[in-house]
Parts: C-alpha cells; sequence; structure tokens
C-alpha cells in the first residue's frame, strides 16, 4: 500500500460527468488498497471567468481580494468530488489550502509555498478518509488567503508529495503526457516515456504549456518523479524523473514555442559599465519578468539593447524604459510585438556539437530570419516572426528526426 498523490487540472473536472469520472477513478485506485490525498484545480475556465467578472466590476483590483476571490474556484471542485466520492461510497474530506496547512509568503496572486503542516491531511488518511485539497491557494504567515499564481495547483500536489513523503505524483490533465512538439502544430509529434527534471525545466520555460514552471523546480529541489497523465484515456504518460535522458535516444528531446513574448529595444545606449544595470534594475523593481537579452556590438561608443518580456508586462517595461531614456542617455524605444521564440531541448546537445549550426540551417533553408539567440547548455532559442514560428516548430521537429 503506497501513499498517492494525484492532481486534477481544469478540464480534468470541468463538468459534472468529468466530475464523476475523477471520482471513479480514485475510487478505483483505492480499491487497489492506496492511500490518496487528491489535488484539484478549478472547473474548466472557471480561474478565467473569475478574473473577467473582477475586471468587470472595477479598474482596482486589490491582491487580498482578487485571491479571496480566485481561490473560491477550488473550493467548488474540492466540495463536488468530495459529494461525488460519498455516491461512491468512499469516505473522503476536503480542505482548503489554509485548512492543509500550505503555508505561504504573503505576495498575493503569486504566493511562494514556505511550510506545509499537513497534520489534517494526515489524520484524514489516517482515519481511513481521502483527503481532497483545493489547489492553487495556501494562507499566509499573516494568516490571509494567497494563491500560488496561475496554474498554481500543479505546485500545490507537488509540495504536498514532498511533504507527505509520497513516492510520486501523477499530474492529470487533458493530454496524455510530454510531446515531442505541440500535437496541434505537428501531427506526428510523439509522446516521450521520461524526460529529465533539466529538460522538463526548459519545456516549461520556452511555451511547454503542460506543467507549471514552478512545480517543476519545486519536484527537482525535493526529489519528487512526476508522471503526467490522461484522465481521458487514464493511459501511462510521461515519466519526469532525476535520471538523464537514455544515450540511446536522440541529441534533442523536443522542440517548444511560445508566442506569449514581446520585444522591447533601447536604441543608442552609450556602451558604459552600469547602463544596463539601471535598466534592468528598473524593470526588476516593477516586477518585469526579463527573458531574452540581447546587446550588440558597439559602434563609436554606442549600441542596442533587445530584450523579451511577456505580453502583459509590455506597458510597463516601455513605460520604464521611456522614463529611463534620458537618465541612461539613449536615443529611442521601440517594440516588437509579432514575434516568437522556437527552442530545441535535449540533454544529449551538451556533449554534441553541431546542433546550433544544425539550426540555424533549417531555419535559414526556409528563409527564416532569426532576430534572438540565446541558448544554455541544454537548450538553443531563436525568437523569429510570429507568422514563421508554425513552419520553424515543423521544420525542426522533421529535421531533428522526432517522430
Ligand atoms: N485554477 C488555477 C488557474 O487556472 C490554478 C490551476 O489551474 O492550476 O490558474
Ligand atoms: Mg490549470
Amino acid at each position: 500500500m503506497a501513499l498517492l498523490v494525484q492532481k486534477y487540472g481544469g478540464t480534468s473536472v470541468a463538468d459534472p460527468d468529468r466530475v464523476r469520472a475523477v471520482a471513479d477513478h480514485v475510487a478505483r485506485t483505492r480499491r487497489q488498497g492506496h492511500e490518496l490525498v487528491v489535488v484539484v484545480s478549478a472547473m474548466g475556465r472557471t480561474t478565467d471567468e473569475l478574473i473577467r467578472l473582477a475586471n468587470d466590476v472595477s479598474k482596482v483590483l486589490p491582491g487580498r481580494e482578487l485571491d479571496m476571490l480566485l481561490t473560491a474556484g477550488e473550493r467548488i471542485s474540492m466540495a463536488l468530488l468530495c459529494m461525488a466520492l460519498a455516491e461512491l461510497g468512499v469516505p473522503a474530506s476536503s480542505f482548503t489550502g489554509s485548512q492543509a496547512g500550505i503555508v505561504t509568503d504573503g505576495t498575493h496572486t503569486r504566493a511562494k509555498i514556505v511550510e506545509i503542516h499537513g497534520d489534517r491531511v494526515r489524520s484524514a488518511l489516517a482515519a481511513g478518509r481521502v483527503a481532497v485539497v483545493a489547489g492553487f491557494q495556501g494562507v499566509s504567515t499573516e494568516r490571509e488567503v494567497t494563491t500560488l499564481g496561475r496554474g498554481g495547483s500543479d505546485t500545490t500536489a507537488v509540495a504536498l508529495a514532498a511533504a507527505l513523503g509520497a513516492p510520486s505524483c501523477e499530474i492529470y490533465t487533458d493530454v496524455s503526457g510530454v510531446f515531442s512538439a505541440d500535437p496541434r502544430l505537428v501531427p506526428d509529434a510523439r509522446r516521450l516515456k521520461q524526460v529529465s527534471f533539466d529538460e522538463m525545466l526548459e519545456i516549461a520555460a520556452t511555451g511547454g504549456r503542460v506543467l507549471a514552471l514552478r512545480s517543476v523546480e519545486f519536484a527537482r529541489r525535493h526529489h519528487v518523479p512526476l508522471h503526467v497523465r490522461s484522465s481521458f484515456t487514464w493511459e501511462p504518460g510521461t515519466w519526469i524523473t532525476e535520471e538523464e535522458t537514455p544515450v540511446e535516444q536522440a541529441i534533442v528531446t523536443a522542440v517548444t514555442h511560445d508566442t506569449s513574448e514581446a520585444k522591447v529595444t533601447v536604441a543608442r545606449v552609450p556602451d558604459e559599465p552600469g547602463i544596463a544595470a539601471r535598466l534592468f534594475r528598473g524593470l526588476a523593481d516593477r516586477a518585469v519578468n526579463v527573458d531574452m537579452i540581447v546587446q550588440n556590438v558597439s559602434s563609436h561608443g554606442l549600441t542596442d539593447i533587445s530584450f523579451t518580456v511577456p505580453r502583459a508586462d509590455l506597458d510597463v517595461s516601455l513605460e520604464v524604459s521611456r522614463g529611463m531614456l534620458p537618465a541612461i542617455g539613449a536615443a529611442e524605444v521601440s517594440c516588437d510585438t509579432e514575434v516568437g521564440r522556437v527552442s530545441l531541448i535535449g540533454a544529449g546537445m551538451k556533449s554534441s556539437p553541431g546542433v546550433t549550426a544544425a539550426m540555424f540551417e533549417t531555419l535559414s533553408a526556409a528563409g527564416i530570419n532569426i532576430e534572438m539567440i540565446s541558448t544554455s547548455s541544454i537548450r538553443i532559442s531563436c525568437v523569429i516572426n510570429v507568422d514563421h514560428v508554425e513552419a520553424a516548430v515543423q521544420l525542426l521537429h522533421t529535421a531533428f528526426e522526432l517522430s
């Protein structure tokens, strides 16, 4: 008998039929003799709808009140799932994040978990009950209700698995695992059997939407293997574990893409110490998450700095950069929202030269211009025009024989 932590995403509990299907699976798992902690997301698009509602009511959305509102979504799912379990004769108790002892810092709308008590969850398990926990939420050390940022239920599940000492954490979603590319763009994309934490971090950070980035960081830090699988087919999916991808596997594991960013260019910046520091300190102080940064070679003591930011942060980024023009002595700020990023990820890259060249050749053969490049030891990313993203993903998937 093992302790299992299962997380069900929004699509997995989107309507009454889905809630009953999940309850069936929970009952099945329990009949196999396992102890179960189930983490649920809000039903379907509930969180988006609550945010829309808030925006319809007011232009001012205090973080505390937004968190109070959004946590209602997961409360609905957890209560309904327990009712569906009751009908099946499975004893179950629901717990809010606060009741489950998920303690966070006080940063509303994107709080970080600092500690998990979990006493009530443990008592429920000891009493032979299934513990159903609301994902995405916690309580701050000041006893305020908080949320963990979009997609935060993954993090709740991983954190609970770590705190309770579960051997792994199952993440149920509407796809059957992690794929070599987005199957909507590449129909012959392959489901990966196993991916390393390092690769999954890069995949999650570059547009692979299956898992929230923070949950992968948490899983790696606390050594919790993840099993991403479908709640529609229940078939085995992708394991995310410590192990490196087997050597016989290809050098490249996946192609990802992201069209959610914009590019900002600060032109003709004096090429002197301290300029970049001031610019990026200004952006950091406004909590802008800068992604790729490129600075050109200078000519006549002037250079251009380009960087990408989430499109939602574009307005603030432009405001900060423009506001700084006189202070840093730069000429102008421009932006481009018609950009997208394609990335190749693979632990095998570390030891195989030539991947970068092959990637650039593939893009150039299709007449696709590369605007920015960034690399890590297991990733290469190129920023290109957004209209070329789909083709680039398909061409790279074929060129690196990922199907
Ligand atoms: N319901 C929250 C969201 O939509 C949390 C989650 O789904 O993980 O972001
Ligand atoms: Mg979700």
